[in-house]
């Protein structure tokens, strides 16, 4: 069956409306042992959820959260370690036959937003966040994350003996980035050694998403989210009085035209028929007074792309458009293009969405796996995904019957993540771990003679 839907994407930072067709492709056979632990786990996990939810923690500050993590896994006779990138907590599996090696993540923290759901357990934390006091809340559904991945360690150990392989549990703090001055998130995981004693074959990652219903399920092979990358530039001119510009250099009527001359770089410059780019300029600063024309006018903004070599292009692009605009205006420029390490494309591993597609199918029942369309925000998931084979799939957090288009958005203070949503995530997230521990790898195909 082919259907059309609309949907419309609120994407962890951004949103953009698209057509999206959705299908029905095999579905794997839904594991009668799936069935039965999400049965036996619903309960706790709805729990967890809502007690993570009423007790967040700002990225690089989730001392709770994980010590609740790491006592879960404790519990389940498992050996965490602790303190990865601050408060990043891993456990590995072991199965009782030989097998392949798959990591499974889940993201622990939330934003600096005033929760405004009305839910009994909504939670009324607040922390400090940029000089500011702030209320705190699981706005992107990180809460649902962790306490999915919670059950799914707990039903895998459940069946440790059948087990074929390894598994091993990634709890990572800073998926929103790392406070101001700090490193934080998947890259301090990389770096403090995460996959240097168990390289996995796959990683699996999930999002509940408000552009979903609860019992929906989306996926996409290769580039999903985007390559988010921020820049700064600071225009330097000659400072001089407003009546006689002569007398200097103006980084005004230069930055201008930076920024008109930077639009050419997508409309004009890159091919866009490959993969889509944006380039935005968030922020112009310069200037005191009316009758000043000052030194500098700095300049930042983001890039959001979908392919390494357009990510690499976009920022040799601008940095020449600046750098030769400001020449042409005898002004000069100090670029940081890119400002900082950004996410890069989040991929899915072709074969790999290929093969455990059937498998969120059959998480998902009759209702159709649908096809994401490309998604503008950003994931640090791309980071493990660019070590080792990744698969980052969607579950919908909008209540059925209610439209996901008009549901608020992951970091909206209004967000919510319909419980129904823990009983598919868990279950499509362990049936897909099964279905990748079990299966043989895919045979080589036939070659055309
Ligand atoms: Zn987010
Ligand atoms: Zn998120």
């Amino acid at each position: 069956m082919i259907r059309f839907a609309s949907i419309l994407l609120g994407a962890c930072c951004a949103a953009s409306p698209a057509l999206v067709v959705a299908q029905t492709p095999d579905a794997a056979t839904p594991r009668p042992d799936v069935a039965t632990a999400a049965a036996a786990l619903q309960a706790r996990v709805v729990d967890w959820r809502r007690d993570i939810h009423q007790h967040p923690e700002l990225s690089n500050r989730e001392t709770r959260t994980a010590a609740l993590v790491a006592e879960h896994l404790r519990g389940l006779g498992l050996e965490p370690r602790t303190g990865i990138a601050h408060h990043g907590v891993t456990a590995v599996l072991k199965g009782g036959r030989p097998g392949p090696r798959l990591a499974l993540r889940a993201d622990m923290d939330a934003l600096p937003v005033t929760e405004a759901t009305g839910l009994p357990f909504a939670s009324t934390v607040t922390d400090t966040y940029r000089g500011q006091t702030t209320g705190v809340m699981h706005a992107c559904g990180h809460d649902a994350h962790t306490a999915i991945l919670m059950g799914v360690a707990e039903a895998l150990v459940g069946m440790r003996e059948q087990l074929a392989g390894e598994i091993l549990f990634v709890f990572q703090p800073a998926e929103e980035g790392a406070p101001e001055g700090e490193d934080g998130g998947a890259g301090l995981m990389l770096k403090e050694g995460v996959f240097a004693d168990f390289t996995p074959d796959a990683i699996f990652g999930l999002h509940v998403f408000s552009t979903l219903n609860a019992n929906q399920i989306g996926v996409r092979a290769g580039p999903t989210m985007a390559a988010s990358d921020r820049f700064g530039l600071t225009v330097i001119g000659r400072q001089t009085h407003g009546s006689r510009p002569w007398g200097g250099v103006d980084p005004i009527v230069t930055a201008a035209q930076i920024v008109s001359q930077a639009q050419t770089i997508v409309s004009r410059q890159m091919d866009i028929s490959q993969q889509p780019v944006v380039l935005t300029f968030g922020a112009i600063n310069g200037g005191i007074r009316y009758n000043i024309i000052p030194d500098s006018v700095d300049l930042v903004g983001t890039i959001r792309t979908f392919d390494e070599d357009m990510r690499a292009d976009v920022f040799r692009r601008l940095t020449h458009v600046a750098e030769h605009v400001a020449a042409a205006n005898g002004a000069r420029i100090e670029a940081q293009i890119p400002a900082e390490d950004g996410n890069p494309v989040t991929f899915n591993d072709e074969a790999l969405t290929a093969r455990m597609r059937p498998s969120l199918q059959a998480a998902a029942g009759d209702v159709p796996v649908v096809d994401m369309p490309l998604i503008m925000g950003a994931e640090d998931f791309s980071l493990y995904a660019r070590e080792v084979p990744g698969l980052f799939f969607f579950v919908g957090a909008t209540p059925v019957g209610q439209d996901p288009a008009a549901a608020p958005s992951n970091h909206s203070p209004q967000f919510d993540v319909d419980e129904a949503a823990l009983d598919l995530g868990l279950r499509a997230m362990l049936q897909a771990s099964l279905d990748f521990l079990d299966a043989e790898p895919p045979a080589p195909a036939p070659s055309a003679g």
